[in-house]
């Protein structure tokens, strides 16, 4: 199959671009960024957009900094730009752990972190991450800017808080403290499929306990989210596989697993279970 016709625009700054999204964006105008999701689902006619904004000329949108307490990630920085550590630190490595569950590595280089979050997968490792270390983005219209929270960017299956004359400009990530533990695991039945089930933990330890955790589960549920009670049965606990089998228990009695023709939420359920504890014994690792 080929796409539907498009009209396609080649913008050079970050306002160029959201002006054309302005222009557009109530004719199915949308952003085109490594055209890893986009360009698959036009080639099936599943999406018809009428305009195409190509960010890939926008140079400012390669920004890959550590600002402050944060590392920002702009629109432009592909997924490959994780294979090694972009900063110090634990962020630094998680993000290299995280990176090679992504697809395969001619997508790795051309599909970006923000395309990630703003197609907003179920499975997205990079939208888990975002949750899970309660990042943010930048988002940019004509009519000005606004920071959305992890938290409250997610609203189900492939949809997001942005409007569709926003330009997602850069994900923002806190850096973690250097004595912090992080561990990743995800399940599925081939290497590069997404995710049927995913876990991401970090915790610090203090005084031999458990202090800060975080538990995000990813793929078993519309969105990834953090797990409060999983994370309550870590905190003040001894790092080890009692603690760790009890978050694994409770985040799998919190979540709500969807079901589909090959994976039913008893199996999804079951895979939690087994993510999260191994995500949090690679943490103690
Ligand atoms: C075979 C295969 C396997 C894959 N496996 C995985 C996997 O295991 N895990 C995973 O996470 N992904 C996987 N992907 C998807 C891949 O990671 C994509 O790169 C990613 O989902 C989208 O990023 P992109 O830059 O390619 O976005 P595009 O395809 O260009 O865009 C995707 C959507 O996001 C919108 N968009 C993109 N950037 C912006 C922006 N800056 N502002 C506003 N809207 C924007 C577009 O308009 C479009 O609607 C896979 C893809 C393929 C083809």
């Amino acid at each position: 199959m080929k796409p539907a016709a498009f009209r396609y625009h080649a913008p050079k700054t970050v306002d160029e671009a959201v002006a054309l999204l302005a222009e557009f964006a109530a004719e199915d105008g949308r952003v085109l960024a490594g055209g890893q999701s986009l360009v698959p689902t036009m080639a099936f006619r599943l999406a018809k957009p009428a305009h195409l904004v190509d960010i890939n000329g926008v140079a400012e949108l390669e920004r890959l900094a550590v600002e402050g307490d944060k590392l920002c990630i702009g629109a432009c920085v592909r997924h490959a730009a994780f294979h090694s550590p972009v900063c110090d630190g634990p962020l630094g490595q998680l993000l290299t752990d995280v990176v090679r569950h992504i697809a395969h590595y001619p997508i790795r280089n051309r599909g970006t972190f923000c395309g990630s979050l703003a197609h907003a997968d179920p499975a997205s490792e990079w939208c888990l991450l975002l949750v899970a270390l309660d990042g943010e983005v930048l988002a940019k219209n004509a009519g000005g800017e606004r920071v959305i929270a992890a938290r409250d960017f997610f609203k189900g299956i492939m949809t997001t808080a942005l409007r569709d004359d926003e330009l997602l400009v850069e994900a923002r990530l806190p850096l973690l403290p250097a004595d912090t533990s992080c561990g990743f695991y995800e399940f599925n039945r081939r290497a590069g499929d997404f995710a049927l089930a995913a876990a991401l933990g970090c915790y610090r330890v203090e005084a031999g306990l458990i202090v800060e955790p975080r538990l995000a589960i990813g793929g078993a549920e519309v969105n990834p989210r953090r797990i409060g009670e999983a994370e309550r049965a870590l905190l003040g606990a001894a790092p080890g596989d009692t603690a760790f089998r009890a978050a694994a228990v409770a985040a799998t009695a919190a979540i709500d697993p969807m079901e589909d023709i090959t994976n039913s939420a008893e199996f999804r359920r079951d895979l939690v279970l087994a993510v999260t504890r191994r995500a949090l014994e690679r943490a103690a690792a």
